[in-house]
């Protein structure tokens, strides 16, 4: 059996180890010059590689049956297991999964020593044209012609295109027949209209944070997430934020206008956090209202907050009306900020969108054209922060590795 690997990242590696393992004869085609290099950016440096909670939430694209059925074929233990195998041992910290020594370029070299050692033919700095003719491929690069029985097509997505995820593989898959789902970025900052953003630039809070499409007769709950936010010079930031910014690049592509709602005092309920202010007003009833704030959010936010209500900053404590505390309390359960953007493919860790997993088996192998399969961020699939991407890119590719040796 010969099989063809496009795209020699985290996905193709693992697929061209996993084949050769199983008895085939594989050859791996990179377009730059080295393969893996975005492995070296993942996880700041550190390369986040799974997570211990794999619940199917963490997951978003076009089918969770089939994205179930791969991680189920092809589960986290099975990535432990094969990394091991590779004499690559990971850290537990706090379920997120690292390798031992926190490298990143560790995670690369032993996939590349695999490599090596199998003896896996790597074509680099390749511009190939793939076609297929009665069940038979063929990849011409320039002054050479390849035939294979299958291909497994792990180009990537467009995020980082420095690293060699340019899109050309949707054009691949296109060609073959393959229906694209519009790409966009994800796990990204979201851009927002408000001008108050510079004077709070630089805090990091803990937040709840939901997400709604909306316009002026309702709002539609997007997507809900807790956890550290950033307040930047231009928007919201932060892991929460990356996590539901694919259901806001898609919204803001349909055109709908998304709201951002932040709750800086999530573990408190509305009415408790009245009764506290109102208390707070008496105690400190002799400071000033730009000093409300003060020990209980940071300084900035607290007055970001005081002047959103149109408080004067200047006045007494005790002058705020019950109505004023009122005001105080929605915008620090409710701070409400509408998404003008979003950071582009090279701000962003992965794109939604990709090929369609109508088109594709539960093994990854496409319906419209038999013998061909993709694995990992080609596929109309995106995971949360958390190791989950990298998770997907090894699951799938261990999948379609694992069928394209055995059909
Ligand atoms: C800054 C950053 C940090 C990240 N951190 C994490 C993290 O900590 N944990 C996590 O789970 N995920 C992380 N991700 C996401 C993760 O890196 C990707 O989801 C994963 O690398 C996808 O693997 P892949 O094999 O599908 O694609 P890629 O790793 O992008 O590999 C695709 C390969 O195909 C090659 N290629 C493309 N087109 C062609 C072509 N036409 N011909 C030949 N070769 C081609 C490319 O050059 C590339 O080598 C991060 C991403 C970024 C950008």
């Amino acid at each position: 059996m010969k099989i063809a690997i496009i795209g020699g990242g985290a996905s193709g590696m693992t697929a061209a180890i996993v084949a050769k393992r199983s008895g085939a004869e594989v050859s791996i085609f990179e377009h730059m010059h080295r393969i893996g290099k975005k492995l070296l950016l993942t996880g700041n440096g550190k390369c986040n590689i799974s997570n211990t909670d794999m619940d199917i939430r963490h997951f978003h694209g076009g089918s969770s049956d089939i994205i179930s059925a791969v991680l189920d074929s092809s589960s986290p233990a099975d990535t432990k297991a094969f990394y091991e195998s590779l004499g690559l041992f990971l850290r537990d910290r706090n379920g997120y999964l690292y390798p031992y020594s926190e490298q990143a370029s560790a995670v690369l070299d032993v996939l590349r020593f695999a490599i090596r050692d199998l003896g896996i033919d790597v074509y680099t700095d390749t511009d190939i044209k793939l076609s297929e003719n009665a069940g038979r491929f063929v990849i011409s690069t320039s002054g050479s012609r390849f035939d294979f029985d299958r291909v497994i097509l792990c180009c990537g997505s467009c995020v980082a295109r420095n690293t060699g995820s340019d899109g050309s593989g949707y054009d691949i898959a296109q060609k073959l027949g393959h229906t694209i789902i519009k790409p966009l970025p994800a796990l990204t900052h979201l851009l927002c209209e408000e001008d108050f953003f510079t004077s709070i630039a630089g805090i990091r809070i803990n937040s709840n944070v939901r997400i709604y499409s909306t316009d002026n007769e309702k709002s539609t709950l997007l997507g809900e997430e807790y956890g550290q936010v950033q307040l930047t010079k231009t928007g919201i930031s932060g892991i929460p934020v990356f996590n539901l910014s694919y259901l806001a690049t898609r919204s803001l592509d349909e055109g709908d206008r998304i709201k951002a709602e932040l709750d800086f005092i999530p573990d408190i309920p509305a009415d408790d956090i009245r009764d506290f202010m109102m208390k707070r007003r008496e105690e400190l009833s002799d400071r000033t209202v730009e000093e409300f704030f003060i020990g209980l959010l940071p300084k900035p936010l607290g007055i970001c907050i005081c002047k959103r209500v149109h408080l004067s900053l200047g006045d007494k404590v005790s002058s705020m009306s019950d109505g004023a505390i009122e005001s105080l309390c929605r915008m620090v359960k409710n701070f409400d900020v509408y998404v003008r953007g979003h950071g582009d493919f090279d701000w962003a860790q992965v794109a939604s969108g990709g090929v369609d997993l109508k088109e594709v088996t539960e093994k990854l192998e496409s319906r419209i054209v038999p013998g061909l399969y993709f694995a990992g961020e080609i596929l109309d699939v995106n995971g949360d922060c958390g190791g989950y991407n990298l998770q997907w890119a090894a699951s799938s590719a261990m999948t379609a590795a694992r069928e394209a040796c055995s059909a």
